[in-house]
């Protein structure tokens, strides 16, 4: 492999990266790149290895770089050493789908905050370098959304920047924000430890990342009753030909960046430290902006092409909150990342447009999905 510079022209040195969570979605395309691209050596820690299982094959010519340890982090003393033998640290192991931060907000506040104190104490205790996954959501709500809509136009009332803007939380009984608060907590911990005792961190904030690997389809590589983000819903909506739910009527917006684009701000951030360090980084793509509705209309019409049906045949439902979430649910209005920090530090921006990315994870879930339903729906329901 051709040695690889970063931004400044200086050589990459590889390195040996402990990937906390790296066998889920996010992981399993950085995994990916990691051994396509570069020479990097990645030690994945996880307690399922399913979405980077195709890596971890004997014949691969990258298998020495890559290796999986089977771990809980909750309760295992091998974490320590794995962090210590590594050069960096990345963080991405959470449970960070919406529908368990009301139903779940303990098992959801351990594991954003509690979980991640050992990874933040061995990191700064052994000198080790940190890319700690934390999220768009600890924005929250804008301030736009509590003003009369002739005001909310004006985009210092709804750009979301990570120097300058509140985090706007609802009350304790709408638990949807114990996510939030969690992932906030960690972000102000990993902030301390360097302000106070130096600790080399970079917190990424993704917005709503997606693409191929996202989640589960419920009943077919998940619980039947489980309830995924919403690419994962509205793709098993499609693939079962049901009407997909828009929950309060879909109004909510959000910015969707595909997961390709994605990893290659992740690697500028691992190839760059001195470009990274200390930096928070919003990370999303503001071109693609929509309102859950409206991914639900873009969503049919992508699939009836990739699929061969027709559109007509697919519909969609409103669904009131409390139906769908059960109590304690609340939402973000809306998330436009502000870009120019990254821009400047790392020259990043994202390419890929909503539909083309759509098209891309949509022909993904088909081709991957598709016969597994057909069985599940032609067995007879008791
Ligand atoms: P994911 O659920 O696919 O990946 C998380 C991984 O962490 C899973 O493989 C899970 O098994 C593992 N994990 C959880 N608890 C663990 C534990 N105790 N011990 C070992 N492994 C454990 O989610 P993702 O989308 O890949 O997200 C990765 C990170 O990025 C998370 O921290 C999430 O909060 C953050 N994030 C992602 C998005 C997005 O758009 N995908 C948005 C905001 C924030
Ligand atoms: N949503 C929806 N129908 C679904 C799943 C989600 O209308 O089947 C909405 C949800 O209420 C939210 C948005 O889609 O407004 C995005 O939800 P997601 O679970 O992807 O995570 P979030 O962006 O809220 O973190």
């Amino acid at each position: 492999m051709a040695q690889r510079v970063d931004l400044d022209g200086k050589p990459v040195a590889a390195m040996s990266i402990c990937m906390i969570g790296g066998g889920g979605f996010i992981g399993s395309h950085l995994c990916e790149k990691l051994m396509a691209e570069t020479s990097h050596k990645a030690v994945v820690v996880d307690v399922s290895s399913e979405k980077i299982n195709h890596l971890l094959r004997e014949s691969n010519p990258w298998s020495s770089r890559i290796e999986f340890h089977h771990m809980n982090i909750k309760n295992d003393s091998r974490l320590e050493t794995l962090i210590k033998a590594s050069d960096l640290t990345i963080n991405l192991a959470a449970i960070c789908t919406p529908a368990d931060y009301n139903t779940r907000p303990l098992d959801t506040i351990f594991s954003n905050f509690i979980d991640a104190i050992p990874v933040i104490k061995y990191c700064t205790e052994n000198n080790k370098r940190l890319i700690h996954f934390s999220t768009c959501e600890v924005y929250g709500k804008t301030i736009g959304s509590f003003l009369p809509e002739e005001f909310r136009k004006d985009p210092k009332y709804y750009m979301l920047k990570e120097d300058v803007s509140p985090c706007i939380f609802g009350p304790v009984e709408k638990q949807r924000w114990s996510y939030a608060c969690a992932k906030q907590m960690t972000d102000r911990l990993i902030y301390a430890e360097h302000a106070e005792n130096g600790l080399k961190f970079t917190i990424v904030r993704p917005y709503n990342w997606i693409g191929p690997r996202m989640d589960f389809i419920p009943g077919v590589d998940g619980p039947c009753d489980g309830v995924p983000r919403v690419l994962a819903c509205f793709s098993n909506n499609l693939l079962r030909g049901e009407p997909l739910k828009l929950v309060d009527g879909g109004r909510s917006q959000r910015t969707f960046l595909y997961i390709k684009d994605a990893i290659e701000a992740v690697l500028l951030m691992i190839d760059n430290p001195e470009r990274a360090n200390g930096q928070i980084f919003n990370v999303g793509n503001p071109d693609n902006e929509v309102s859950v509705k409206e991914l639900a209309e873009l969503m049919i019409q992508v699939y009836a092409k990739v699929a061969g049906v027709p559109s007509s045949s697919l519909s969609t439902l409103d669904v009131s909150s409390e139906e769908f979430y059960g109590k304690g649910y609340d939402d973000s209005d809306r998330r436009i990342p502000d870009m120019t920090i990254i821009t400047r530090q790392l020259g990043w921006k994202p390419k890929t447009p909503l539909d083309k990315l759509l098209d891309d994870t949509l022909q993904y879930q088909h081709q991957t999905y598709s016969s597994a339903i057909k069985k599940v729906l032609s067995k007879p329901s008791n």
